[in-house]
C-alpha cells in the first residue's frame, strides 16, 4: 500500500499522514451557510470531502468528521430579516434542501452535523477563556480579537501584519487580506436583529468563532485535518487558529486542506456574483445526479475545476461506460479458465487508484486506472482472452473503486423522484428528427397512416412538436 500524503496549505508542502489518534482521522470541515441554496461550486468543495473520507475508510481508518451549518451571520440576519420570519425558520429550509442534495449526489453525511445556533455557549465560554487570557478588548458592547496580542496571525495565508495600526477594527464576516484587522468574536445587537442573552453580554456570534468552538468541542485541541475552499484560508481559517490556538496553547490543526474552485467562463461561481447554478436547475435541464458526482469528483481538488455543458456530457458518457463495463462483466459468458494477464492488469489498477488516491486524493490518476482496466478487459473480452475466473476479481476491484468513486449504483431515477424531478429524456439529435420526419411523410405519401401517427407519437414522447405548414413543408420544434 502506498504511502498517504496530502498537500498542507499551512506548510504548502506534501506531507505524510500520521492522525493524533493512530487509525482514526479526526477531521473539520467548514459546511454551507444557509442563507440560500448551495450550488455546485460548493459542492464540488464538498465531494472533495467526500472523497477524502471514503478513501481514508477504504484504507482501513475510522474517519470522525464535523461538519458545522452556519445558520447565523451576516447575510443569513438580513435575509431572515427580509423575508419577515426568524433566522430558525428562514434557514431550516436551506438545511433540509442541503440534505437532500447531498443525498442525491451520494455525499455520505459527517459523523455529527452540527448547527451554529445550538452551540452559542460553547462559543461564549471560548471567548471567555480568550477574555481571560487578555486577547480581547471590547468597543460598544462588541467583542474583538486583538491580533497584536498573537505573533503567528497570518502564518496560514503567509500575510504579514506587521505594518498595521493597532486597534483598527473589522466588524463584517468577510473582508480582504488587505483589510486585516481586529475582528469580532462577539457582536453587539443591532436593533431588529436576533440577540442572545449570555453572560459576555446580548448580542451575537461573529462567524469565526463559531467554527472554532465546535472543531475543539467534538474533535479535541488538536484536529488531523481540516478543510474548505480556498476563500476560506483568509480570513476565516486565519482567525479561527488564532482564537483556538490563543486559548490552549496547542496546534489546532495539523493539515490544512484548500479545495480550489469551480469556475463559470473564468470567474468563481458564486452566489454573491449571481452566476451559479444549483444542483436542481442542472436536474431541472436533464442531468443525472451521477453526471454531476462525476464530474466535480474527476479534477483533483487543488486544480480548479472549469464547468462546461462539454463536461458534462463526457461526465455522463463515462459513468455510462464504467455501469455498463460492470453489466457485461455480470451478465456475460466467459470462456473457461482463468487469464494472468488479465489478473495483472487487474492489479494493476488496483495498485495505481490507490497510489493516485494517496498523492493527495489525485482522482484523475485513480480514474485513468479505472479506465485502463475498462480499455483493456473489453478489448480481451471482445478477443476471447477474458476468461470465466476473471470475472470476480475484475467484479471486486470495480465494488473497490467505487468504495470511494460511489458511481454505479444506477439510483438517478430514484434520487430525482425523492426530489420531485422526472429524469429527462435525453433529446434526439436533429438528424435522428429529420430522419423520422421524412419517414412519416412517405408513410402518409404511401396512406399508411398507422405508421405516420406512430412517429408523430414517438417525436411527442420525445419533447418533438412537429406542425404540417400550408405549403406541405413539415416545422419542428423542442418542446
Ligand atoms: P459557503 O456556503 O459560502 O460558506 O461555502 C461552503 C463551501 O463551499 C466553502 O468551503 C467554500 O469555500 C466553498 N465554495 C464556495 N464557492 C466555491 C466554488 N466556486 N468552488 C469551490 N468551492 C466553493
Ligand atoms: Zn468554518
Amino acid at each position: 500500500m502506498n504511502e498517504i500524503r496530502l498537500h498542507n496549505t499551512f506548510t504548502n508542502a506534501l506531507e505524510a499522514l500520521h492522525p493524533v489518534h493512530p487509525g482514526q482521522v479526526r477531521i473539520y470541515t467548514c459546511g454551507p451557510t444557509v442563507y440560500a441554496s448551495a450550488h455546485i461550486g460548493n459542492f464540488r468543495t464538498f465531494m472533495f470531502q467526500d472523497i477524502l473520507r471514503r478513501f481514508l475508510r477504504a484504507r482501513g481508518y475510522s474517519v470522525l468528521q464535523v461538519m458545522n451549518v452556519t445558520d447565523v451571520d451576516d447575510r443569513i440576519i438580513q435575509s431572515a430579516a427580509a423575508a419577515g420570519v426568524g433566522i430558525r425558520e428562514y434557514t431550516d429550509k436551506y438545511i433540509h434542501a442541503f440534505l437532500e442534495d447531498i443525498d442525491a449526489l451520494h455525499i455520505e453525511m459527517p459523523e455529527e452535523l452540527v448547527r451554529a445556533t445550538d452551540h452559542i455557549e460553547d462559543m461564549v465560554a471560548l471567548i471567555e477563556k480568550l477574555q481571560q487570557k487578555g486577547m480581547t478588548y471590547t468597543s460598544d458592547g462588541s467583542i474583538y480579537f486583538r491580533i497584536s496580542k498573537f505573533p503567528a496571525y497570518g502564518k496560514l495565508s503567509k500575510i504579514d501584519v506587521s505594518g498595521m495600526q493597532a486597534g483598527a477594527r473589522v466588524d463584517v464576516d468577510q473582508y480582504e487580506k488587505e483589510n486585516a484587522r481586529d475582528f469580532a468574536l462577539w457582536k453587539a445587537p443591532k436593533a431588529g436583529e436576533h440577540f442572545w442573552e449570555t453572560r459576555i453580554g446580548p448580542g451575537r456570534p461573529g462567524w469565526h468563532i463559531e467554527c472554532s468552538a465546535m472543531a475543539m468541542k467534538y474533535l479535541g485541541d488538536t484536529l488531523d485535518i481540516h478543510t474548505g475552499g480556498v476563500d476560506l484560508a483568509f480570513p476565516h481559517h486565519e482567525n479561527e487558529i488564532a482564537q483556538s490556538e490563543a486559548a490552549t496553547g496547542k496546534t489546532f490543526v495539523r493539515t490544512w486542506l484548500h479545495a480550489e474552485h469551480l469556475i463559470i467562463e473564468g470567474q468563481k461561481m458564486s452566489k454573491s456574483l449571481g452566476n451559479f447554478y444549483t444542483l436542481r436547475d442542472l436536474f431541472a435541464k436533464g442531468h443525472k445526479p451521477s453526471t454531476i458526482r462525476f464530474l466535480l469528483l474527476s479534477v483533483p481538488y487543488r486544480r480548479q475545476l472549469n464547468f462546461t455543458e462539454e463536461g458534462l456530457l463526457q461526465a455522463r458518457n463515462s459513468t455510462e461506460r464504467l455501469r455498463n463495463f460492470v453489466t457485461r462483466l455480470k451478465a456475460e459468458q466467459f470462456p473457461a479458465g482463468s487469464n494472468p494477464e488479465v489478473e495483472r492488469q487487474i492489479a494493476t489498477a488496483e495498485n495505481d487508484f490507490d497510489a493516485g488516491l494517496s498523492d493527495d486524493i489525485n482522482t484523475a490518476m485513480a480514474l485513468a486506472a479505472v479506465f485502463d482496466l475498462v480499455r483493456e478487459a473489453n478489448t480481451a473480452m471482445d478477443r476471447g482472452a477474458f476468461l470465466q475466473q476473471n470475472a470476480p476479481s475484475a467484479i471486486a476491484a470495480m465494488e473497490k473503486f467505487d468504495a470511494v468513486l460511489a458511481l454505479l449504483v444506477d439510483d438517478d431515477e430514484e434520487k430525482l423522484r425523492k426530489l420531485g424531478i422526472g429524469l429527462a429524456k435525453p433529446r434526439m439529435s436533429s438528424e435522428q428528427i429529420e430522419g423520422l420526419i421524412e419517414e412519416r411523410t412517405a408513410a402518409k405519401k404511401r396512406r399508411d397512416f398507422k405508421r405516420s401517427d406512430e412517429i408523430r407519437q414517438k417525436l411527442a414522447d420525445s419533447g418533438i412538436l412537429i406542425e404540417d405548414m400550408k405549403d406541405g413543408s413539415i416545422r419542428w420544434k423542442y418542446k
